[in-house]
């Protein structure tokens, strides 16, 4: 639309809330980029420089990483022309400085910020990651209770033997949710207080594309 001020969506959840697989199928369905910091720091262990192996260490140990280094990595890909009718951030505030910073980012460059609360509860939390399969080769995530590879531990795609992410074993997973207890969920309150709508949405109950549906619902 034209003169429509783009919207920066902002999918917001404990880590297995589903916020991946919401903004692919967003991506897919609205057309603008998918931005998930969690991506862009694997990426950038891939690449095996100091920062990589820095980044690595607190990864799997389910710490975060600091908030300069993400800062600067989503200011420089909002900077990129995609960008401009919109995006969807993954995993992407999870402090309050990062919040505080993306406010900023966002008002300088004229987004509207549209933030969406992915709930689910704990318990069906850590039964999912520990679930979940990865292929080291394409990237592909499976899920041995929702989304099973046709062949057990075999790559759909490409025949590639299934891993489990080194963060997605049982006991990173519960440092990774007391993390986002003592440092992410306290955004939900400062979003509350700088007047910004937060979207409650209901991810535990129904198919990713149910849970799509209700998220283009608030969107509309
Ligand atoms: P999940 O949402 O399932 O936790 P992600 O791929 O988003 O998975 O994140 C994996 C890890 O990457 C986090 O536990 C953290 O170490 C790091 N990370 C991702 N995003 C951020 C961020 N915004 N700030 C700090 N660390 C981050």
């Amino acid at each position: 639309m034209a003169g429509a001020i783009p919207k920066a969506l902002i999918l917001f959840g404990p880590p297995g809330s589903g916020k991946g697989t919401q903004a692919k199928l967003l991506r897919s369905s609205l057309a603008i980029p998918h931005i998930s910091t969690g991506d862009m720091l694997r990426e950038r262990i891939a690449s095996g420089d100091s920062l990589g192996l820095e980044v690595k260490n607190l990864m799997q140990s389910g710490r975060l990483v600091p908030d300069e280094v993400v800062n600067r990595l989503v200011d420089d890909r909002v900077s990129q022309p995609d960008c401009s009718s919109g995006f969807i951030l993954d995993g992407y505030p999870r402090t309050l400085q990062q919040a505080k910073v993306l406010d900023g980012t966002l008002e300088g460059r004229g987004y509207h910020p549209v933030v969406i609360h992915l709930k689910v509860d704990y318990t069906k939390i850590i039964r999912r990651i520990a679930g979940r399969r990865q292929c080291p080769v394409c990237g592909t995530l499976y899920s041995l209770t929702s989304n099973p590879p046709r062949q057990a531990d075999t790559c759909d795609r490409d025949g590639a033997s299934l891993v489990i992410r080194d963060d997605d074993r049982e006991s990173v997973i519960r440092e990774r949710l007391e993390a986002y207890e003592r440092q992410t969920r306290p955004v939900l309150e400062y979003f509350a207080a700088s007047g910004q709508a937060v979207h409650e949405v209901d991810g535990s109950e129904g198919s990713p594309d149910e849970i799509l549906a209700r998220i283009r619902g608030v969107l509309s």
